[in-house]
């Protein structure tokens, strides 16, 4: 049996925007009308907004609300007869610029090839685009600390970029290539004022986001359970569980992520439905929690480690968020290294790097085995633990980086 707890399992995805905002609508709305304003007089935006959150946390809404912006805008400008074009890049593992190009490119579908043509060149392709369709483009960067920390793309791609107007004045004085840039924390600012300080003083908006209530949980899970679960399966006992759990507030430390609230509420639906269940129970739902908090990254710890373990960790998780699998301790080692100079750290040589892996696994954070490959033989190969998930120990990994070296030297 089953099938009597999910009515539309696509809201439980990741990536999943809801068609209105329970939480957050405010700053949506503020954004929308100072957009709605700009665009429809037509000078286009030279100000660029900031989304930003709070250290080490996630699943806070940054990119659903720039998402959600970016949309809804478009719906705003279309009944005023303007046409607007959101386009969604995560520059994390800093593309570079050209990528970043390619991308909006493609999302645009302006027909120009990418290999071989240089940055400046498809630039003035998607400034001529827009002016010929009389269009504008709001291309959301999310991640965009990541760009600030890269040392592959240099200032003056990140001025060509988001101040294209100076560099291919626009035919009729409109600007058409509007930025909404996402970043974890407010330490971006700080990184953009050394790195590209005229961006930094252009920034029109800047919103900062907390982490979530209990109550805004609440909000969110209920949307969630009316547009993805049957009527009978869930009550609102339940919601409070979970709201409560991962609420944040002053006194009491839930992490305030919407991101594991709405897993939470997804795994004790899996569960019920995996029973035959006709409902969710409470028991569900603390076998979700716990199963969750497995998985939470041990912050403890994490805060323990010294620079040098901190960046081995951030280069494991990148590698494994990027292609999973196990990781040879040489591949390790490459990308640390070029994480160690970025951050104007020397990196620590061969026998010291092994020991900070083999600290690393003595706290638990790492798995490491020993295989044999026909070409090297014995090699050690490393990887997280299966109940850590890499691409949220990277965020909280980097951000306490961050806090620790105040961002990479460039
Ligand atoms: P962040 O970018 O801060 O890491 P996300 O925007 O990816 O967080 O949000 C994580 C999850 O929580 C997503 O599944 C998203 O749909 C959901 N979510 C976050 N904020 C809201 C909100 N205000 N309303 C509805 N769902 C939300």
């Amino acid at each position: 049996m089953g099938g009597r707890i999910f009515t539309d399992r696509r809201v439980f995805e990741e990536t999943y925007v809801p068609d209105i905002l329970p939480v957050r609508d405010k700053e949506a709305e503020m954004l929308l009308n100072r957009y709605t304003s700009r665009f429809s007089e037509g000078p286009g935006a030279t100000d660029i907004t900031v989304i930003y959150g709070s250290i080490g946390r996630v699943g806070i809404g940054k990119t659903t609300l720039a998402k959600y912006v970016a949309h809804a805008l478009q719906e705003h400008l279309r009944r005023r007869g303007v046409n607007l074009r959101p386009v969604y890049i995560n520059v994390y593992g800093a593309p570079s610029v050209h990528q970043i190009l390619s991308g909006i490119v493609s999302e645009l579908g302006i027909n120009v090839p990418v290999r071989g043509t240089a940055a400046i060149e498809m630039l003035k392709a998607i400034t001529d685009y827009l002016y010929i369709k009389d269009s504008y483009a709001l291309v959301v960067l999310d991640e965009f600390q990541s760009l600030l920390m890269s040392t592959r793309v240099s200032n003056e791609d990140l001025y060509m970029l988001l101040r294209v107007y100076e560099e291919i004045p626009p035919k009729d004085n409109v600007n058409r290539l509007n930025f909404l840039l996402v970043s974890q924390d407010f330490k971006v600012l700080s990184y953009m004022k050394e790195r590209i300080p005229q961006v930094e003083s252009q920034i029109g908006f800047k919103v900062y986001l907390k982490p979530y209530t209990a109550d805004e949980l609440r909000a969110i899970l209920e949307q969630r359970a009316s547009l993805g679960l049957a009527d009978s399966a869930w009550s609102h006992d339940i919601i409070d569980m979970i709201s409560d759990y991962y609420g944040y507030s002053e006194t009491k430390g839930g992490d305030g992520s919407a991101r594991r609230a709405i897993l939470a509420l997804r795994m004790a639906a899996e569960m019920a439905e995996a029973e035959g269940a006709i409902r969710i129970t409470e028991e569900h739902v603390r076998r979700a929690i716990s199963t969750d908090a497995i998985s939470n990254v041990p912050l403890d710890v994490m805060r323990s480690l010294n620079i040098h373990e901190l960046l081995i960790l951030l280069a494991i998780s990148t590698l494994i968020a990027a292609k999973g699998g196990w990781l040879s301790t040489g591949e390790i080692k490459g990308e640390y290294e070029s994480l160690a100079r970025a951050y104007g750290e020397e990196p620590r040589r061969h026998t010291q790097f092994y020991e900070y892996l083999k600290d690393l696994s003595n706290l638990g954070l790492l798995e490491s085995r020993v295989t044999n490959l026909p070409q090297r033989g014995r090699t050690t190969m490393v990887r997280l633990p299966p109940e850590i998930p890499a691409d949220r120990l990277r965020e909280v990994v980097e951000s306490i980086i961050m806090d620790r070296v105040g961002g990479p030297k460039i």
